[in-house]
Formats: C-alpha cells, sequence, structure tokens
C-alpha cells in the first residue's frame, strides 16, 4: 500500500516512512492510496469476533504485507490488550467506553498502536526517532504510557506549566527513562508554536529525527477504526437493521475520520455525528459548505479545544472536496458548557451513569439526531470522568471513585524541566 501525502507534492511512500515521519515534507497528512472492501463474510461473523481479531483483520488493509502476519497479529494484541465495552445508557442509546487503557483515555488505543509500530519499523534500522508532542492534558500521559521503554525511541512532551490537572501532570513526567517532561511558561498554544518551529528548524532536524504522535499521525488514525466494527458487531441483528448511527465527540477529528474511513471499508453506518463544543468550525462547515478556522476558545470539554482540526483536510480527501458527498455521511452539532453540565446532571439523575463533559456532548449529538427515530445509536465515551475531577464532582455534586491506576499515579515523584517561552530556550534545550 502506498501512502499519499494530500499537498500532493511529495512522491507517495510506504507505510513505514509515513508514520515514521508523522508530516510529509510538503506539510501535508498521509492517508491511505487507496482503502479496500472487507468481505460481505467479516460484517456477517462481526459478533462472533474479539475486537482482537478485529483489530488484525482490519489493520491487514492498511499494512498490506509491509508487516508479515505472525508480527502484526502480536502487535495488534499487545494493542488492544483492553476492554472497550459497549454499554447500554437508556433506550436506544449506547456508550462504547473507551476508557479502559492504561491512562483511561481513548488515546491510548493510538498511542499504543504507533509506537508497537515505530518500535517494529525501527528494528532493522539505525535511526533513532525523537518524538515532540505538545499536550493541552490527554495527549501526553496516553503518549508517555504508549511509547515508555520502546526502543530506539526517545519522547519530549511540553505542556502549559499550571494548565493540566493534577492527575494529567503526574500522567507525564512520572515515567523517566526514554521520556521527558517540560513545562512551558506559558499556553497551549506556546507549546504548539515551540514544536511546529523545531520541526521547520534545519539545525534541528539534521541532527535529530523528530517525529509526532498526534492525530497527524496516520497510525494514530488506523487503530481508531477497530472498535467501530466491534461496536457494530456487539449490537443484535435486530438493532443493525434497524441502521447504527454513531456520535463522535470531536475536537482535532482523528476519532470521526477513523470511522469514515471505517464506513468506506463497508462498516454499514448509517450517519456519523460530529458533536463539538463551542468550537465548532466543522459543524458550521457541514451547515453551510464554508470553513473558517478561528482561534480556540477554552471549555470544560477541554481535549476538544480546536480552532483549525488538523484532520479536516483528511475528511475532505475522502470526499474529493465535495461537500454534498460529505453531507450524506455526516451531519454536525454543538454544544455549550451549560448544556453540557445540564445533560451530565440529567442522565446521572436519570440513569445513574456518570458522562465526562467530552461524553456527554457525544450523548447530546446522537440524542438531537436521533430524536423519536428507531435507528440505534452508540456514542463514545472518551475519558474517564475521574480525568476531570473538578467538572465532574462539581456539577454533579458528588464524590466520583478514582480507579486504582490513576490513584497508583498521583503517589509517584513528578519530574520536569521548566522552559520559557522563547525558542532560543527550548532549542538548547534539544540540542544539548
Ligand atoms: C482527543 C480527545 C477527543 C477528540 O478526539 P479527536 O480525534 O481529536 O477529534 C475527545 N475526547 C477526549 C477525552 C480526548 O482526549
Amino acid at each position: 500500500m502506498k501512502y499519499y501525502s494530500t499537498n500532493r507534492e511529495v512522491d507517495e511512500t510506504s507505510l513505514k516512512e509515513a508514520v515514521l515521519k508523522g508530516l510529509a515534507d510538503d506539510k501535508g497528512l498521509y492517508m491511505p492510496e487507496t482503502i479496500g472492501k472487507l468481505p460481505q463474510s467479516f460484517f456477517d461473523n462481526l459478533g462472533n469476533l474479539s475486537l482482537q481479531e478485529i483489530a488484525f483483520e482490519v489493520s491487514k488493509l492498511y499494512v498490506d504485507g509491509e508487516i508479515p502476519d505472525n508480527e502484526l497479529k502480536a502487535l495488534v494484541d499487545d494493542v488492544m490488550s483492553f476492554e472497550i465495552p459497549v454499554v447500554n445508557v437508556e433506550k436506544n442509546l449506547n456508550t462504547l467506553e473507551l476508557f479502559h487503557g492504561p491512562t483511561l483515555a481513548f488515546k491510548d488505543v493510538g498511542a499504543r498502536f504507533t509506537s508497537r509500530l515505530m518500535g517494529y519499523f525501527l528494528k532493522d534500522d539505525d535511526r533513532e526517532i525523537r518524538i515532540l508532542v505538545a499536550t493541552s492534558g490527554d495527549t501526553g500521559g496516553a503518549v508517555a504510557s504508549g511509547f515508555f521503554n520502546v526502543p530506539n525511541i526517545s519522547v519530549t512532551i511540553l505542556y502549559p506549566k499550571g494548565k493540566v490537572s493534577d492527575i494529567q501532570e503526574k500522567q507525564l513526567t512520572t515515567f523517566g527513562g526514554n521520556i521527558e517532561a517540560v513545562e512551558i511558561e506559558g499556553t497551549f498554544d506556546d507549546c504548539q508554536r515551540l514544536v511546529k518551529e523545531a520541526f521547520l528548524d534545519k539545525e534541528i532536524t539534521d541532527k535529530i529525527n523528530l517525529s509526532s504522535s498526534n492525530s497527524i499521525n496516520i497510525a494514530r488514525l488506523i487503530p481508531q477504526s477497530f472498535y467501530y466494527y466491534y461496536a457494530y458487531g456487539q449490537l443484535s441483528k435486530e438493532d443493525r437493521a434497524k441502521g447504527v448511527v454513531f456520535s463522535i465527540c470531536s475536537g482535532n477529528f482523528g476519532h470521526i475520520t477513523a470511522g469514515l474511513m471505517a464506513k468506506r471499508t463497508g462498516l454499514p453506518i448509517d450517519k456519523l455525528v460530529a458533536a463539538t463544543n463551542i468550537n465548532d468550525m466543522v459543524p458550521q462547515y457541514l451547515e453551510t459548505g464554508v470553513y473558517n478556522a478561528r482561534p480556540s476558545s477554552e471549555t470544560i470539554s477541554n481535549a476538544m479545544d480546536v480552532g483549525d482540526p488538523s484532520n479536516f483536510k483528511r475528511m475532505m480527501d475522502l470526499y474529493d472536496g465535495s461537500h454534498e458527498a460529505i453531507s450524506k455521511d455526516i451531519t454536525g452539532c454543538s454544544y455549550t458548557d451549560e448544556q453540557t453540565r445540564e445533560v451530565m446532571r440529567e442522565v446521572y439523575a436519570r440513569t445513574s451513569y456518570v458522562l465526562d463533559p467530552h461524553g456527554a456532548i457525544g450523548y447530546m449529538g446522537l440524542r438531537d439526531y436521533l430524536g423519536d427515530d428507531d435507528k440505534v445509536g452508540i456514542f463514545f465515551e472518551t475519558a474517564h470522568p475521574a480525568k476531570f475531577l473538578d467538572v465532574v464532582e462539581e456539577t454533579l455534586d458528588t464524590k466520583i471513585d478514582i480507579p486504582q491506576p490513576l490513584k497508583d499515579v498521583m503517589d509517584k515523584e513528578k519530574v520536569s524541566t521548566v522552559l520559557s517561552t522563547n525558542y532560543a530556550d527550548f532549542k538548547a534545550f534539544l540540542l544539548r
């Protein structure tokens, strides 16, 4: 399988190069040249397949022989080694709980797959790779956990000092080894700017092979499609026949792009709902056909505070830029913090299900799209509510149980380097 850049100014390349580079030299995003169809027998049998079996079959489409089957099987078995259950919240509204991985966020799936894939590709290669990642909170922990102890890879995580939660900070500053954390005396935007400048700085890229592990890397997207098939397979035959709708709380739109790719392989998804907080550039586009990026606004679902979602390019590419075509598959909607808190309270009172602020937006998107329809819906719960403890406890006026992995990390000691927002300081740090 060849991978092309969405800017189409560089040659197509292998999965290996697409994954190790992250971003193409023309600054485009890599996409598979073709997305094959899976056979009908695979879909008929989905309910009998484990998550790991599905992951293997789907990843073969994208890996296309670049990794021998036995090694690919071992790799996806290791990546998908935690549960992703479908839970009925009420009536035809189900949730896919994606927060049972090591850092209790759905980004574990993508980060683990990316790290294992890079580790595999570097085995017969003398390159060493440095992952640079800016985080507003959630990505950092998943990347640290995913890449910890992967040979030939080191990771530098930048985060805004004092602007991530205590739990999130501990999750990214307590690994040591090949993982280092840098606190920037500024905002998330400053962190992102420093990372971008480093990628463009030839004095750095001549010495260090930089790569990325956020959702610009195609390796993050591939595994995020696995559980669409799995969730679909968990539904009864009767429910599937009614039509299945997925609602995805979206920020950088990697998650929903993976769903579009799954649909392209033949998974019978009736509709995908792109649900956002007030950073609603994509829902606006879906409604009007006009895309306007703008600076992000802060919300209580902060992992989705993105003003110019990088995967929008990929979404458009999948539909050859046609607003009409993409609108057939996706619909958009957006919600305020007030609506988010309100629905968290309502659902908790009615069902005792605890939504986190991100999942709550997915819930609303699904509820409003389905209305009185008989279709069946699945929304994604992307983080454990305890990861957003202050907001959830304050909103629901109750105490949340903190899962053991989060308690364990709180007892560990933080190690980090504090740097200013000055690029020269960061560059000297990288080249030290
Ligand atoms: C990253 C993230 C999202 C958004 O996913 P995208 O692929 O960026 O759209 C939603 N919820 C949580 C908790 C996240 O960490």
